[in-house]
């Protein structure tokens, strides 16, 4: 058999999230135990959602839980480049492949039309679906509406009828029906490819031989497997992972557990730890013990004995995992080393004496200053809100507005943290001091602390 090659194709649309780590450790295992190359490959064809900073968080956090990848946009590789944005030019001489080969058709169906027809199915019961209006024109109509420069895009065809049937690793045969199969846009009217055609292209450029990915894709799979086929080349074995869930079986999402791996960095959580607890999800070790090094992972890895219950991302048991290796894996020595390179150390005192030197009388006054820099979350009851100008729904509202806007920024420094909260003082019509005393509260644990935006400045950098 060929090299075992296999990848994780995140999109920076975002935090890099915990199950993109899951599902890039699973990767990893399979391919260090098969000997084999594991890749790491940025898929941004979506321009207005990727951004430079979610790539950089991404590559940043999987490599903070130790992660390595052999080939990927900053370590290189013979595949390369291995960001799609590089790539824009290799896609669409694939997609007209398939036109001429008639396995893929123009569709020139305007965003109304589609609307249109939408309504319509909708209007009938029936799940929306293109209809194929734009299947059978002629030749000529097509050449004369491309002369006539309409805009278009690409569609692959899809049986009308009959089942696709996707070999599942873990989970054996999948049957899907291809009524149920949309006839996917392959190249945009930009000329861009859809993250169908890029990810098959690339798959199969990148020479993978194993798709490991999560569940949410197992309904593009008929779409890739027969865009194979009509290309006529190998695909890759498929194996769709469990989602992770939250403890109420609810798929993962940050509303009820944090999901972003900067989250458990910043609150001092142990990679060693994380990427045990993640081992984890749907695995175990052949003796089942519960604490495991990712070395002994993959020594001992299997990805058979993935079980496809959804396993359940639970922050008490990572707690509990997190504070055994403090309590056993760790000399003193190399704790105070943790610590020093977590927050402990001169950048992060430089960032808060400048605030703290001029209200300290002594020394010792400085720990409880700047405690909750440091601290995770802080103990706050509704009392500490009680003294601020504004009513208590009042103060809620704005942190709840405030709490989604700021986690849309892009940029996190005390200039952009200000003018984002006073944009929101004014549009709610409260004065910026009176918005502000429940930020103080929320972040520092008093309003008597250092300018709060400074404050969320240095709790960010950590
Ligand atoms: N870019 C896709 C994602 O964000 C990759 C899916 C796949 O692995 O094929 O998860």
């Amino acid at each position: 058999m060929s090299e075992v090659r296999t990848r994780i194709a995140p999109s920076p649309t975002g935090d890099p999230h915990v199950g993109t780590a899951y599902i890039a450790l699973f990767n990893l295992c399979f391919a260090r135990q098969h000997g084999g190359k594991f890749l790491l490959r940025i898929e941004d064809t979506d321009q207005t959602r990727s951004t430079p900073e979610s790539e950089q968080a991404i590559l940043d956090s999987l490599r903070w839980l130790g992660l390595e990848w052999d080939e990927g946009p900053d370590v290189g590789g013979p595949h390369g480049p291995y960001r799609q944005s590089e790539r824009m030019d290799i896609y669409g001489k694939y997609a007209y492949e398939l036109v001429e080969k008639g396995h893929a058709f123009y569709c020139f169906a305007t965003s109304e039309e589609l609307d249109e027809m939408r309504r319509e199915q909708q209007a009938r019961g029936e799940t929306p679906k293109y209809d194929g209006r734009y299947l059978k024109l002629s030749k000529e109509e097509v050449q004369a509406r491309l002369d006539a420069g309409e805009p278009y895009v690409i569609r692959m065809k899809i049986p009308e009828d009959g089942v696709c049937v996707i070999d599942d690793m873990l989970r054996g045969k999948i049957e899907i029906e291809w009524s149920q199969v949309d006839m996917q846009v392959l190249l945009k009217n930009d000329g861009m490819p859809t993250y169908h055609l890029a990810n098959v292209v690339d798959d199969h450029l990148m020479q993978i031989t194993h798709v490991i990915r999560g569940e949410e894709w197992i309904n593009s799979a008929p779409k890739h497997l027969k865009l194979y086929e009509y290309f006529g080349w190998q695909a890759p074995v498929l194996c769709h992972l469990p989602l992770l869930r939250n403890p109420d079986k609810s798929k993962l999402s940050k509303r009820k557990n944090p999901t972003s791996i900067l989250y458990y960095k910043r609150m001092g959580y142990l990679p060693e730890a994380m990427l045990n607890y993640l081992g984890r999800m749907g695995w175990s070790m052949p003796d089942d013990r519960e604490k495991f090094t990712l070395k002994e992972m993959q020594q001992h890895f299997d990805l058979m004995r993935v079980s496809l219950g959804g396993p359940i991302f639970d922050v008490e048991k990572l707690n509990w995992l997190n504070s055994a290796w403090i309590r056993e894996n760790f000399t003193h020595e190399q704790l105070a080393e943790r610590l020093h390179q977590w927050a402990f150390n001169k950048d992060m005192l430089m960032q808060a004496l400048p605030h703290a030197q001029s209200r300290m009388t002594t020394l010792s006054d400085f720990a409880p200053l700047a405690s909750f820099l440091v601290s995770g979350m802080l103990p706050l009851t509704e009392a500490q809100f009680t003294a601020n100008k504004l009513e208590l729904e009042k103060q809620k509202e704005f942190l709840q507005f405030a709490l989604w806007r700021l986690e849309a920024l892009r940029f996190w420094d005390k200039d952009t943290l200000f003018t984002e909260l006073k944009t929101l003082a004014d549009q709610m019509g409260i004065k910026v001091k009176d918005a502000l005393a429940p930020i103080f509260i929320a972040i520092a644990g008093t309003t008597a602390s250092f300018s709060v935006v400074d404050s969320m400045q240095i709790i960010g950098l950590i």
